[in-house]
């Protein structure tokens, strides 16, 4: 018999204001509500609720909140609720425990310990409203010199290059882990803003096509939709080595979210689990991965950029220093924040490093051995406001991904239960009743809205420190100083502490 599991929370319906309508019932893909004839009253599983949100953001009368169940056991400085809870969950099934979104525990943010400069009186601040501030720029290698002949026409070869109106780009959600219709409105929402949205592991829906020009088609170690065409249709090819909320693992996407759609999208089989293996089992070096950058790049013409995208772990930067030297255009590195659709508990909350850090020993080191011109890098891994993003440009990225935010947008609630596929705003589902709840006519309105505030703001704060470009605050550092740091942390981050002058 199975150990009795404590509810993690309680569903609180004001009697005087419910008027039995039965909404809930029907909006709650976990079944939690239901009605009960003989009383002509409503009756709550409290057990099955994920905290979703839904059902209260749809009462027509205001009647139900979600609450922290308060019923406990003894209190444990060791063995918290959840820990305790846990242990049943894996004694009553025998499985790993399965989670989505990122990493959820309380480890230092170190965005949140960084302040950002301001100009006065001597070196003036830009206002953005009267002048000219640049956001557009491009990703991949870079020209160390520009030759031009008498006629001043260029005489090098320019690697190919990203062009971004914005230093921001959604980051990698397959079609499964997704639904169409969030697809659809990240798809629409990279072609309005003149960025990239990213597939994924999971191949390109044939109604994507379309939007081919803003897509970046991802290569993954299951090779999972990866044919001519898709390389083709897309503006940048990323080889996916790993992920920052699973580092050291493949990819899983349980059976339940395989429809007959994403299977024929994936080219795999319908309803069973896509699990995608650790290492792709042709890449072992560094040479290894060479072949495959080349290999991509012979089979689209040399015509698009390669990402190598890694996940932020204890060695990244000589990670990142020999992707450099692979022939890959831009470098992705994705921190142990980043979202998931599904990822074993114990690796999500446990394995990567924060990508602030990663970043900043990254870019440290490809200037070191002189070779940071040869590869754009992009961050993601809780990228969570335009702050974020103004401080990864100047501790050196070029530009970031979003994920989480960007599902926010989407009406996204954080109840991180994706991989069960019963998501109740109609983001990471294939059920169909779900998928229609998400409107891409508006997903993707909220979508440009989210960015084009980031990008003023982003405007605004590069203004007040005197700067016009994104590209001349990038690897900025003195723009940056640290607070609450130790000296190891401010080492790792090169940054000076508050205070402290230029
Ligand atoms: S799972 Fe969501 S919709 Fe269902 S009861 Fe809980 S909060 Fe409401
Ligand atoms: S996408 Fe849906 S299931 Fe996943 S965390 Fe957000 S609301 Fe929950």
């Amino acid at each position: 018999m199975n150990i009795y599991i404590q509810p993690e929370y309680e569903v609180v319906r004001d009697r005087d204001r419910c008027i039995a309508c039965r909404v809930c019932e029907r909006q709650c893909a976990n079944l939690v509500h239901s009605f009960d004839a003989e009383t002509g009253k409503m009756q709550a599983d409290s057990s099955l609720c994920v905290n979703c949100h839904r059902c209260v953001c749809v009462c027509p009368t205001h009647a139900l909140k979600i609450v922290k169940s308060d019923d406990t056991y003894k209190i444990n400085g060791n063995w918290s609720n959840q820990t305790i809870n846990e242990v049943y969950r894996q004694a009553n099934s025998g499985g790993v425990l399965l989670s989505s979104m990122g990493n959820p525990k309380d480890y230092p943010v170190f965005w949140d310990k960084m302040l950002i400069n301001a100009s006065q009186v001597t070196n003036p601040p830009i206002d953005p409203l009267r002048e000219p501030m640049e956001t557009q720029l491009w990703l991949g290698k870079r020209t160390a010199k520009i030759e031009r002949d008498e006629k001043g026409r260029l005489k090098n070869t320019l690697a190919p290059q990203l062009k971004l109106k914005v230093p921001i780009m959604f980051s990698a959600m397959s079609y499964g882990s997704i639904s169409y219709n969030a697809h659809e409105s990240l798809a629409r929402a990279a072609e309005e803003l003149g960025t990239y949205y990213n597939t994924g592991e999971g191949g390109l829906h044939k109604d994507f096509y379309k939007y081919g020009k803003n897509t970046i088609v991802q290569v993954a170690s299951g090779r999972f939709g990866v044919y001519k065409d898709y390389l083709d249709t897309a503006a940048a090819i990323e080889i996916k080595m790993g992920q920052g909320a699973k580092p050291g693992i493949g990819g899983h996407l349980p059976g339940a979210k395989i429809s007959a759609d994403v299977s024929e999208t994936r080219m795999i089989p319908q309803g069973v689990d896509a699990i995608s293996p650790a290492p792709h089992h042709d890449i072992y070096s560094i040479e290894d991965l060479r072949q495959l950058v080349y290999s991509l790049k012979e089979a689209t013409d040399y015509k698009k950029p390669v990402i190598v995208k890694i996940a932020a772990v204890h060695n990244c930067a000589a990670i990142a220093s020999g992707i450099a030297r692979s022939g890959a255009d831009i470098i992705a590195i994705d921190g142990y924040r980043g979202g998931t659709g599904a990822a074993p508990t114990r690796i999500r909350d446990n394995v990567g490093i924060p990508i602030e850090l990663a970043l900043a020993q990254v870019d440290q080191r490809l200037r070191e051995e002189g070779i940071r011109d040869e590869v754009s890098i992009v961050v993601g891994g809780s990228v969570r406001s335009s702050a974020d993003v103004v401080k990864a440009i100047a501790l050196g990225a070029d530009a970031c991904y979003i994920g989480t935010a960007a599902l926010l947008a989407l009406g996204c609630h954080l109840c991180r239960t994706c991989q069960t596929g019963k998501c109740n705003w109609g983001i990471a589902t294939q059920r169909p009743d779900l998928v229609k709840r998400l409107n891409p006519d508006l997903g993707y309105k909220r979508l440009v809205n989210l960015v084009t505030a980031w990008n003023h703001e982003i405007q605004e704060m590069m203004g007040g420190m005197g700067i016009n470009s994104v590209e001349a605050l990038r690897g900025n550092r003195l723009m940056l100083r640290g607070i609450g740091l130790t000296d190891t942390e401010l080492s790792v981050l090169g940054i000076k502490y508050a205070g402290e002058s230029m």
